[in-house]
């Protein structure tokens, strides 16, 4: 039976990106050694790297004034890494809070300084994206988390900085890739790679040059943007597998089309599925409709007192795992990243539709 693998991350991969990472686990480029076991300073490691960053910067778009850093602690490195690179002592920058990411992120900003919190859905379950905030004019960016994984909304528009001096960053990591996207709009883009780009393990940074080096405060080596850039993301071991496996799915993705053609099915997966909880009298979406993301679709039951394992248990017998919700929304969560075949979305389209009816 074919498994649809709904996880919100790690999620599920193309299916030649497996097959290329089984054969670079036994063999990397008939070097007679595992990729693994290879040194990150050999020739065909620095030129994997090389080609991975020059891959993204075309798929992305991203200008020259921009580097890109392959980096480790996850995203949730970068919670802290943004306001210790980019927040001068004694200042505090603007956040949207928009869901458990980005309290973790409002939580880090607060240890080194101060989160100045602009716009907030946390008192109705993070069920919309807020729009018009009121933005600091002196603060130095404005951090974003532009899909929320668990409560399944998404900014389909990036707001703009009042601060001619500050710059928007992003947190994203769960919809990274999944369309084209202005870079140029952004000073800082960061993303762990689990969902739509990879394995877990190795986090993207794309960040402007200049804000690197501001050097606000003495900063432990490994937690300063500038290290990484001086030394082109080597200057510890770096995740090499992880990054191999990042360079196979930016191939996959070259070979779809790039990313306007992603964007199309992406709108294609996530628009049938919405239309079924809509028309299907046993669902609802919990979120506003104008901010639901075309990723992370939660979903639950209209009538109360049905949720009682049983639909998970009717989709599992049909190879769709990993449905449940985040048990802070409860119901379901089909995470539809890049990697999950339309067929997957029109197969829990059709367990939906059995459902009703058994
Ligand atoms: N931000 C978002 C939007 C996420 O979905 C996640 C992980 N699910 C994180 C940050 C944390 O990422 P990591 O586990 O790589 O630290």
């Amino acid at each position: 039976m074919k498994i649809y693998n709904f996880s919100a991350g790690p999620a599920c991969l193309p299916e030649p990106v497996l097959a290329a990472a089984a054969e670079a686990s036994k063999q990397y480029m008939r070097t007679g050694m595992s990729l693994m076991e290879m040194s990150h300073r050999s020739t065909p490691v620095v030129e994997l790297f090389e080609e991975t960053t020059e891959r993204i910067k075309s798929l992305l778009a991203i200008p020259s004034n921009y580097h890109v850093l392959w980096l480790q602690g996850g995203a949730s490195t970068q919670f802290s890494m943004v306001p210790l690179n980019l927040l001068p002592e004694g200042s505090s920058a603007d956040y949207i809070e928009t869901g458990a990411w980005s309290i973790k992120a409002i939580a880090e900003c607060n240890k080194v300084g101060r989160a100045n919190v602009i716009g907030s859905s946390k008192d109705v379950t993070f069920s919309f994206i807020p729009k018009e905030c009121e933005q600091n004019t002196r603060s130095p960016y404005l951090h974003i988390t532009s899909n929320n994984t668990i409560y399944g909304t998404q900014f389909k528009v990036f707001p703009k900085i009042e601060n001619k001096d500050g710059v928007l960053v992003a947190d994203m990591s769960s919809d990274i890739l999944s369309k084209p996207i202005d870079v140029t709009e952004f000073g800082l883009i960061y993303a762990g790679a689990q969902k739509n780009m990879g394995p877990a393990g190795v986090t993207l940074v794309i960040i402007r040059d200049d804000l690197v080096g501001k050097n606000y405060r003495v900063l432990p080596t490994m937690l300063n943007y500038e290290t990484h850039v001086k030394k082109d993301s080597m200057f510890n071991t770096p995740p090499v597998f992880s990054v191999f496996v990042v360079n196979e799915t930016l191939k996959w993705l070259e070979d779809l089309g790039g990313l306007e053609a992603m964007a199309v099915i992406n709108e294609r997966k996530a628009g049938k599925l919405y239309s079924e909880i809509e028309r299907n009298p046993l669902f609802r979406s919990p979120v506003n409709a104008v901010d639901c993301s075309l990723m992370n679709v939660p979903f639950v039951f209209n009538k109360e007192g049905m949720d009682d394992g049983t639909f998970l248990q009717f989709c599992d017998k049909r190879g769709l795992n990993t449905l449940k919700g985040h048990r802070s929304v409860g119901g379901f969560r089909a995470s539809i990243y890049n990697a999950m075949p339309e067929a997957g979305v029109d197969a829990l389209i059709s367990a939906m539709q059995d459902y009703e009816i058994v």
